[in-house]
């Protein structure tokens, strides 16, 4: 265990709630991670910070460190690339800008599917105004779940196969911003830009390179290494990518639901050798204290 991530020994710095596409409130959430003896949460809902302010005072009465934080949608050369944002200022008006116009761009999407769906034959309209009227950030998956409760899908996958996946039917390209724009908007924000998930990218080890050269260019600091599903050559290569570009390490579950014990909320943030733990770089002190490391935490 690296010393530095002694006074977190629990942590989950990646996770959600139904201010996107998570399964359980923020309340919910912390008091799962509470029975999990999780010591220190981020909620990392896409494009939002909406759960926060729940979670934060539900985490202070469980006497749980909490960062604000949010899991921004970002293009790379054509392909989606989410980069987590911690410890972040809720008040700032860059960040909350940059959130309202993804939030438009995906609300403009949700309204464009539900066209093609209507074209398709589809109540279409309908399904698109549901996912519309429900609080937090629109996601395909929301128009997934609505497809099978009208029936028109057997199950959500079957929905994605059928109509929402890249090249099906009702399909629509989404345009985010790009990754510099969302890694200003965090730095702006008081906040630290951790590159989600690196494994998960269909890129080729150079092109990851450099992925990670642009994002530490624009002012990332951090790289996810330890993560669920990430097997040993995946964490390995993240810990070098880390090292080369002075990045430091995360952690987390990226949690959407119980029900998937590979998935846990809150890890034991076992961190490669010779990696700086984000901790560090945030600068946290051992529980109590860093309840202050978030603006609004700190606020009376
Ligand atoms: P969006 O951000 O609107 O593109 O929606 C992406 C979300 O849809 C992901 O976070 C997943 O929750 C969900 N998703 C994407 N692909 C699939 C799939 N093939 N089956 C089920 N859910 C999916
Ligand atoms: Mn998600
Ligand atoms: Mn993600
Ligand atoms: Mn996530």
């Amino acid at each position: 265990m690296n010393a530095a991530l002694q006074p977190f020994e629990r942590i989950d710095l990646h996770a959600h709630s139904t201010f996107s596409d998570g399964a359980l409130s923020p309340e919910e959430l912390v008091a799962l991670a509470a029975t999990r003896q999780v010591q220190l949460l981020a909620l990392t809902d896409h494009d939002t910070l909406a759960g926060c302010e729940a979670a934060a005072q539900a985490c202070a009465a469980q006497q749980i460190a909490f960062l604000y934080a949010s899991e921004l949608t970002a293009l790379w050369r054509g392909r989606e690339v989410h980069i987590v944002g911690l410890r972040l200022d809720p008040a700032n008006t860059a960040l909350a800008a940059h959130l309202r116009g993804v939030q438009a761009q995906r609300a403009a999407r949700v309204r464009a599917i539900g066209e093609r769906l209507q074209r398709c034959g589809l109540d279409g309209e309908a399904i698109a105004g549901a996912v519309l009227a429900r609080p937090g950030t629109p996601t395909r998956l929301h128009l997934a779940r609505a497809l099978v409760e009208r029936g028109h899908a057997a199950d959500e996958d079957d929905a994605f196969k059928r109509f929402l996946a890249r090249g099906q039917r009702a399909a629509v390209a989404p345009e985010w911003p790009p990754v510099e724009a969302a890694v200003a908007a965090i730095s702006g924000a008081g906040g630290m830009a951790v590159l989600a998930h690196p494994h998960r990218y269909q890129v080729s080890a150079g092109g990851l390179a450099e992925l990670c050269g642009v994002f530490r260019d624009a002012g990332g600091q951090g790289i996810e290494v330890s993560l669920p599903g990430m097997g040993p050559g995946d964490a390995s290569r993240a810990a070098l990518l880390a090292r080369r570009f002075d990045l430091a390490g995360s952690c987390g579950s990226d949690f959407h639901m119980p029900g998937l014990p590979w998935r846990p909320l809150g890890r034991f943030a076992k961190l490669p050798e010779g990696v700086t733990p984000i901790t560090a770089r945030l600068g946290l002190q051992p529980v109590r204290s860093a309840l202050a490391a978030s603006p609004a935490a700190a606020a009376p």
